[in-house]
Protein backbone atom coordinates (compact mmCIF):
# COMPACT_ATOMS: atom_id res chain seq x y z
CA UNK A 1 0.00 0.00 0.00
CA UNK A 2 1.47 3.49 -0.79
CA UNK A 3 1.79 5.22 2.71
CA UNK A 4 1.25 8.92 0.68
CA UNK A 5 -2.12 8.12 -0.75
CA UNK A 6 -3.41 5.93 1.81
CA UNK A 7 -3.15 9.89 3.89
CA UNK A 8 -4.75 11.26 0.98
CA UNK A 9 -7.46 9.24 1.41
CA UNK A 10 -7.64 10.01 4.88
CA UNK A 11 -7.61 13.57 4.18
CA UNK A 12 -10.40 12.84 1.77
CA UNK A 13 -12.64 11.03 4.48
CA UNK A 14 -11.90 13.91 7.09
CA UNK A 15 -13.01 16.49 3.96
CA UNK A 16 -15.82 14.72 2.91
CA UNK A 17 -17.32 14.62 6.45
CA UNK A 18 -16.90 17.92 6.97
CA UNK A 19 -18.49 19.08 3.20
CA UNK A 20 -21.37 16.57 4.59
CA UNK A 21 -21.46 18.88 7.73
CA UNK A 22 -20.88 22.14 6.26
CA UNK A 23 -24.39 21.12 4.13
CA UNK A 24 -26.50 19.86 6.99
CA UNK A 25 -25.64 23.20 8.80
CA UNK A 26 -26.47 25.05 5.46
CA UNK A 27 -30.11 23.39 5.00
CA UNK A 28 -30.56 22.64 8.93
CA UNK A 29 -35.07 22.20 8.78
CA UNK A 30 -34.89 25.33 11.57
CA UNK A 31 -33.21 27.85 8.99
CA UNK A 32 -36.20 27.55 6.59
CA UNK A 33 -38.75 27.54 10.06
CA UNK A 34 -36.59 30.79 10.51
CA UNK A 35 -37.32 32.13 6.96
CA UNK A 36 -40.99 31.09 7.15
CA UNK A 37 -41.68 33.28 10.31
CA UNK A 38 -39.76 36.52 9.54
CA UNK A 39 -42.13 36.17 5.95
CA UNK A 40 -45.24 35.70 7.54
CA UNK A 41 -43.57 38.86 10.20
CA UNK A 42 -43.23 41.11 7.30
CA UNK A 43 -46.67 40.23 5.67
CA UNK A 44 -48.45 40.98 9.23
CA UNK A 45 -46.33 44.07 9.24
CA UNK A 46 -47.11 45.16 5.98
CA UNK A 47 -51.18 44.42 6.67
CA UNK A 48 -50.50 46.71 10.00
CA UNK A 49 -49.03 49.13 8.37
CA UNK A 50 -52.15 49.34 5.75
CA UNK A 51 -54.92 49.16 8.17
CA UNK A 52 -53.52 51.79 10.46
CA UNK A 53 -52.97 53.95 7.26
CA UNK A 54 -57.14 53.72 6.75
CA UNK A 55 -58.00 54.34 10.61
CA UNK A 56 -55.91 57.27 10.20
CA UNK A 57 -57.72 58.40 7.59
CA UNK A 58 -61.20 57.33 8.70
CA UNK A 59 -60.04 59.05 12.60
CA UNK A 60 -59.30 61.92 10.63
CA UNK A 61 -63.00 62.38 8.89
CA UNK A 62 -64.65 61.66 12.45
CA UNK A 63 -62.41 64.48 13.88
CA UNK A 64 -63.90 66.23 10.47
CA UNK A 65 -67.69 65.54 11.96
CA UNK A 66 -66.92 65.98 15.12
CA UNK A 67 -65.46 69.50 14.93
CA UNK A 68 -68.48 70.28 12.26
CA UNK A 69 -71.35 69.03 15.08
CA UNK A 70 -69.37 71.35 17.49
CA UNK A 71 -69.76 74.47 15.52
CA UNK A 72 -73.23 73.30 14.70
CA UNK A 73 -74.04 73.15 18.14
CA UNK A 74 -72.64 76.58 19.21
CA UNK A 75 -74.14 78.35 16.62
CA UNK A 76 -77.64 76.60 17.52
CA UNK A 77 -76.88 77.94 21.14
CA UNK A 78 -76.32 81.87 19.95
CA UNK A 79 -79.72 81.05 18.07
CA UNK A 80 -81.39 79.93 21.35
CA UNK A 81 -79.81 82.69 23.11
CA UNK A 82 -81.50 84.78 20.62
CA UNK A 83 -84.46 83.38 20.60
CA UNK A 84 -84.86 82.69 24.54
CA UNK A 85 -83.54 85.93 25.36
CA UNK A 86 -86.25 88.18 25.46
CA UNK A 87 -84.62 91.30 23.14
CA UNK A 88 -86.68 89.90 19.82
CA UNK A 89 -90.26 90.29 20.02
CA UNK A 90 -91.28 90.32 16.46
CA UNK A 91 -93.36 87.26 15.55
CA UNK A 92 -91.92 86.91 11.97
CA UNK A 93 -88.45 86.94 13.36
CA UNK A 94 -88.80 84.65 15.92
CA UNK A 95 -90.58 81.74 13.59
CA UNK A 96 -87.24 82.40 11.51
CA UNK A 97 -84.85 81.89 14.43
CA UNK A 98 -87.07 79.19 15.13
CA UNK A 99 -86.84 77.53 12.14
CA UNK A 100 -82.82 78.73 11.51
CA UNK A 101 -82.74 76.70 14.88
CA UNK A 102 -84.60 73.57 13.20
CA UNK A 103 -82.39 73.15 10.31
CA UNK A 104 -79.30 73.68 12.43
CA UNK A 105 -80.95 70.77 14.43
CA UNK A 106 -81.63 68.41 11.05
CA UNK A 107 -78.08 69.51 9.49
CA UNK A 108 -76.36 68.02 12.69
CA UNK A 109 -78.26 64.90 12.92
CA UNK A 110 -77.16 63.95 9.37
CA UNK A 111 -73.46 65.15 10.59
CA UNK A 112 -73.88 62.89 13.52
CA UNK A 113 -74.92 60.02 10.72
CA UNK A 114 -72.09 60.66 8.93
CA UNK A 115 -69.80 60.21 11.77
CA UNK A 116 -71.34 57.07 13.03
CA UNK A 117 -71.36 55.65 9.72
CA UNK A 118 -67.79 56.11 9.48
CA UNK A 119 -67.11 54.95 13.04
CA UNK A 120 -69.15 51.35 11.79
CA UNK A 121 -66.05 51.10 9.18
CA UNK A 122 -63.37 51.43 11.69
CA UNK A 123 -64.90 48.82 13.53
CA UNK A 124 -64.21 45.58 11.32
CA UNK A 125 -60.51 47.17 10.55
CA UNK A 126 -60.00 47.03 14.01
CA UNK A 127 -60.53 43.63 14.04
CA UNK A 128 -58.65 43.15 11.02
CA UNK A 129 -55.89 44.89 13.32
CA UNK A 130 -56.33 42.54 15.85
CA UNK A 131 -56.35 39.70 13.62
CA UNK A 132 -52.78 40.91 12.00
CA UNK A 133 -51.51 41.60 15.56
CA UNK A 134 -51.85 38.32 16.97
CA UNK A 135 -50.73 36.46 13.75
CA UNK A 136 -47.18 39.44 14.24
CA UNK A 137 -46.63 38.00 17.87
CA UNK A 138 -47.72 34.45 16.81
CA UNK A 139 -45.02 34.57 14.01
CA UNK A 140 -42.50 36.13 16.18
CA UNK A 141 -42.19 33.61 18.77
CA UNK A 142 -42.33 31.13 16.26
CA UNK A 143 -39.10 33.00 14.85
CA UNK A 144 -37.48 33.14 18.36
CA UNK A 145 -38.30 29.52 18.86
CA UNK A 146 -36.69 28.34 15.88
CA UNK A 147 -33.72 30.45 16.04
CA UNK A 148 -33.02 29.54 18.88
CA UNK A 149 -33.29 25.76 18.08
CA UNK A 150 -30.71 26.80 14.81
CA UNK A 151 -28.17 28.17 17.23
CA UNK A 152 -28.36 25.18 19.39
CA UNK A 153 -27.81 23.11 15.90
CA UNK A 154 -25.58 25.14 14.54
CA UNK A 155 -23.59 25.15 17.41
CA UNK A 156 -23.33 21.07 17.92
CA UNK A 157 -22.13 20.95 13.52
CA UNK A 158 -19.82 24.04 14.02
CA UNK A 159 -18.00 21.66 17.03
CA UNK A 160 -17.62 18.78 14.85
CA UNK A 161 -16.24 20.82 12.08
CA UNK A 162 -13.96 22.09 14.20
CA UNK A 163 -12.90 19.04 15.51
CA UNK A 164 -12.75 17.80 11.66
CA UNK A 165 -10.36 20.69 11.33
CA UNK A 166 -8.18 20.29 13.81
CA UNK A 167 -7.83 16.40 12.87
CA UNK A 168 -7.22 17.63 9.35
CA UNK A 169 -4.47 20.17 10.36
CA UNK A 170 -2.42 17.15 12.31
CA UNK A 171 -2.94 14.94 9.13
CA UNK A 172 -1.90 17.31 6.47
CA UNK A 173 1.30 18.52 8.41
CA UNK A 174 2.46 14.59 7.45
CA UNK A 175 1.27 14.79 3.57
CA UNK A 176 3.98 15.60 1.03
CA UNK A 177 3.36 19.31 -0.51
CA UNK A 178 2.99 18.43 -3.94
CA UNK A 179 0.77 15.28 -3.17
CA UNK A 180 -1.33 17.94 -0.93
CA UNK A 181 -1.30 20.58 -3.91
CA UNK A 182 -2.12 18.06 -6.79
CA UNK A 183 -4.98 16.27 -3.96
CA UNK A 184 -6.62 19.79 -3.58
CA UNK A 185 -6.54 20.51 -7.12
CA UNK A 186 -8.22 16.97 -8.23
CA UNK A 187 -10.67 17.45 -5.52
CA UNK A 188 -11.90 21.07 -6.73
CA UNK A 189 -12.02 19.51 -10.19
CA UNK A 190 -13.63 16.05 -9.38
CA UNK A 191 -16.51 17.58 -6.60
CA UNK A 192 -14.48 16.04 -3.61
CA UNK A 193 -13.24 12.58 -5.03
CA UNK A 194 -9.63 13.25 -6.08
CA UNK A 195 -8.21 9.82 -5.05
CA UNK A 196 -10.15 6.67 -6.13
CA UNK A 197 -10.20 3.35 -5.59
CA UNK A 198 -8.44 0.55 -7.92
CA UNK A 199 -10.51 -2.17 -8.20
CA UNK A 200 -10.82 -5.44 -9.68
CA UNK A 201 -8.75 -3.15 -12.71
CA UNK A 202 -11.43 -0.79 -12.41
CA UNK A 203 -11.10 3.10 -11.09
CA UNK A 204 -13.90 3.72 -8.43
CA UNK A 205 -13.55 7.66 -9.43
CA UNK A 206 -14.63 6.85 -13.37
CA UNK A 207 -16.05 3.37 -13.12
CA UNK A 208 -14.11 2.33 -16.14
CA UNK A 209 -11.49 -0.39 -16.55
CA UNK A 210 -8.44 0.69 -17.16
CA UNK A 211 -6.42 -1.15 -20.10
CA UNK A 212 -3.98 -4.29 -19.36
CA UNK A 213 -1.07 -2.05 -20.19
CA UNK A 214 -1.88 0.71 -17.86
CA UNK A 215 -2.59 -2.04 -15.10
CA UNK A 216 0.36 -3.81 -15.87
CA UNK A 217 2.60 -0.54 -15.65
CA UNK A 218 0.96 0.15 -12.47
CA UNK A 219 1.57 -2.90 -10.86
CA UNK A 220 5.23 -2.71 -11.95
CA UNK A 221 5.39 0.74 -9.82
CA UNK A 222 7.45 1.60 -6.54
CA UNK A 223 4.61 0.65 -3.69
CA UNK A 224 5.46 4.35 -2.53
CA UNK A 225 4.98 5.81 -6.19
CA UNK A 226 1.80 8.31 -6.99
CA UNK A 227 -0.14 6.74 -9.74
CA UNK A 228 -3.01 8.53 -11.51
CA UNK A 229 -6.32 6.73 -13.58
CA UNK A 230 -4.88 7.13 -17.11
CA UNK A 231 -8.84 7.66 -17.96
CA UNK A 232 -9.57 10.31 -15.30
CA UNK A 233 -6.74 11.51 -13.87
CA UNK A 234 -8.01 10.92 -10.13
CA UNK A 235 -4.97 9.84 -7.73
CA UNK A 236 -5.33 5.88 -7.26
CA UNK A 237 -5.11 3.83 -4.21
CA UNK A 238 -3.99 0.46 -4.75
ZN1 LIG B 1 -10.63 6.97 -13.24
Amino acid sequence: MDGAVQELLALQALDTEADQLRHRLATLPERAEVDAAKLVEAQAADSLAKIDEQRHALGREVKRFQDETASITSHMEEVEATLYGGTVRSPKELTDLQSELNSLKRHRRDVEDQELDVMEQLEPLDAEREKAKAAQVEAAERRENATARLDAASEVLNGELEGLSARRAELVAHVDASALSDYERLRAQFGGVAVAQLSGGRCSGCHLSLPAVDLDQIKRAPADAQVSCPECGRLLAR
